[in-house]
């Protein structure tokens, strides 16, 4: 069921149908439309159920959210910090179901795809799916016109990883060769931080806003959003970026 998540005074908050209509814009090369409750694909594969109809609460959502859950909370954008609210974790309930027809179903099909990626003195493995390596391209080139950046960025921490997020049910997405890690130097990520479930240490960013703009311009969403935060984590989710822009939401105010 949607959960209407907080929303900047005065925009007008997309509803689900214009939500979906935006994540199958953002996803050309799979995603054909929508029919009823499902997604349909262009591959000629099965529909996608779009909304299981079960009532969750957060951590339900984020162990097994379906695609509906997915864009239940709106993402903030601009090179603005604000201290995400108890549960606000927008990007990180996602359908594993829909991101592995989005990008393989397996770490084997996922390699597939994955393309080098030259990333400030070394080469990342990224997907080239729904357009993520190259747009992870444009990130650095705007990012290179930053030399004092650089600190931050290299060396990553990391690209493709077939795993679950650690200490939960659902995947990353490094899994999909669609999510970086930047510099671990300056990372504050809440399990690190002595962290647990339901208990989440106190929001920390090292990360200049600047970084995360450019990132938010070309598709990705940063993990530094989060309740749960990630400052090094940004990953490709043109949907919610494009969710955003709809709904006005910004981080600035
Ligand atoms: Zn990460």
């Amino acid at each position: 069921m949607l959960v209407v998540a907080a929303s900047p005074a005065g925009a007008a908050e997309p509803d689900l149908a214009a939500r979906l209509k935006l994540l199958v814009a953002a996803y050309p090369e799979s995603l054909a439309g929508i029919e009823g409750n499902t997604l349909v694909f262009k591959d000629g594969g099965p529909p996608l159920e779009i909304d299981d109809g079960k009532a969750k609460d957060h951590q339900a959502a984020l162990a097994a959210g379906d695609v509906e859950d997915s864009l239940r909370q709106i993402y903030p954008l601009g090179a603005c910090e604000a201290k995400p609210a108890v549960d606000f974790d927008p990007g990180r309930i996602r359908s594993d179901a829909l991101m592995m027809r989005l990008y393989g179903k397996s770490a084997k099909a996922v390699q597939a795809d994955l393309v080098p990626v030259k990333w400030f003195g070394e080469t990342l493995r990224v997907t080239k799916r729904q357009g993520a390596a190259a747009a992870l391209e444009k990130v650095r080139d705007a990012l290179a016109t930053k030399p004092e950046l650089k600190r931050y960025l290299a060396p990553s921490a990391g690209v493709f990883n077939w795993r679950k997020v650690s200490g939960a049910k659902n995947m990353s997405v490094h899994s999909f060769g669609a999510a970086i890690d930047l510099n671990t130097k300056f990372a504050d990520y809440w399990i690190w931080s002595g962290g647990k479930p339901g208990k989440v240490p106190k929001y920390a960013n090292k990360y200049p806003l600047e970084i995360v703009a450019l990132f938010e311009q070309h598709g990705f969403v940063w993990g530094g959003r989060w309740y749960h935060y990630d400052t090094m984590h940004f990953e490709y989710r043109p949907d919610l970026i494009a969710i955003a822009k709809a709904a006005g939401a910004s981080a600035c105010r």
